[in-house]
């Protein structure tokens, strides 16, 4: 084994965002991993990068999530989780209850141009994110009223989002980039699975972002499932978990932005960015486990984030009822 490897940040669109890292024990509890197929001896060259890129991701965000305050101690399966990093042709990746999944596929104009979905941070962290919160509540995952199954979709990106922010020098880039802008406005932060997204635009143009997969900086608002329409555009919010996810991923995104307000005012930090990601990950996790199956799911774990935020900042609860009210997902308060 090396005794370092060198990985993407969070997407392969951002070409020159790599770093070097200790290689990973993906074999370490809680919430290990088995990789297949494992890496014989003398792979190709872009076969031992995904399998380290792999490995080294779903190390870090493994161990993302279980520091959290009420952390998972193992999968749904068992204390290691299967991940297949390449099962076949195909523009996707699965999270089956039991495995990871990811594929490599191309689109019918650029036939050369391959895409393994496994490549991509923002899609393993997805995925994993699928898997903890299986782990958290697997009622949750087993749902399919559509607000419940957009939760699980919105838990994957959140979780894509929050694992891109453990990496101080992709703070660090971001932080350069939105300069002289708000936090609260698209970035390589906010921009979810571009690499993935520009492929399956071509063949799916509904199923994505015009510049990535979903951006979590959006201004989608609530609407009552049963008013939707059963098919849509990219830039509406149609009867679809991946559609629907992008109201609390942008509303996720936007009380991010109201936390480090109430946090750090708008001299950011790398370090103030990962230590408000903690917060929104104990929130998140803390609100996931007492949220109650109901009809309304998104009013109901919005509610439960207000109410868990006040554990770590007194200002945060005002933030996320803002957000959650302007978006339609929680009533405006009566006065
Ligand atoms: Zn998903």
């Amino acid at each position: 084994m090396p005794a370092t490897v060198t990985v993407w940040e969070k997407d392969p669109a951002l070409a020159a965002r790599i770093i070097t890292v200790p290689a990973p024990d993906i074999a370490k509890t809680p919430l290990a991993f088995h990789l297949i197929p494992s890496l014989g001896d003398n792979p190709p060259k872009a076969v031992e990068f995904r399998y380290w890129n792999a490995a080294a991701t779903l190390r870090r965000a493994a161990d993302f999530w279980a520091a959290s305050s009420q952390p998972p101690v193992k999968w749904r399966g068992g204390q290691v989780m299967d991940v297949f990093l390449d099962r076949g042709e195909a523009l996707n990746s699965e999270y089956d209850g039991v495995t990871l999944s990811f594929y490599h596929g191309s689109t019918a104009g650029h036939p050369t141009l391959v895409v393994y979905s496994g490549e991509s941070p923002d899609l393993l962290c997805h995925e994993l994110g699928h898997a903890v919160l299986d782990a958290i509540r697997s009622d949750l995952f087993e749902a399919d009223e559509l607000e419940v199954k957009a939760f699980g979709e919105s838990f994957g990106d959140m979780s894509a989002v929050l694992c891109a922010m453990q990496l101080p020098t992709f703070c660090s880039f971001v932080l350069a980039e939105i300069l002289g802008r708000d936090f609260w406005s698209s970035s390589s932060l906010s921009r979810v699975g571009q690499q993935f997204g520009s492929a399956l635009r071509l063949v799916k143009p509904a199923d994505a972002d015009v510049d990535c997969l979903r951006n979590a900086w959006n201004n989608h608002f609530y609407i009552d499932p049963a008013q939707l329409s059963q098919v849509g555009l990219a830039d509406a919010i149609w009867a679809n978990a991946h559609s629907f996810s992008r109201i609390f991923t942008g509303a996720f995104f936007e009380a991010l932005s109201g936390m480090l307000s109430v946090r750090a005012g708008t001299s950011l930090e790398p370090e103030t960015l990962r230590q408000v990601s903690d917060d929104m990950r104990d929130i998140l996790v803390g609100a996931t486990r007492r949220v109650q199956l109901v009809p309304r799911f998104a009013a109901e774990i919005a509610a439960a984030m207000v109410e868990e935020s006040d554990k770590y900042d007194h200002g945060y609860p005002n933030v996320f009822q803002g957000v959650f009210v302007r978006r339609n997902i929680l009533p405006q308060a009566i006065s």
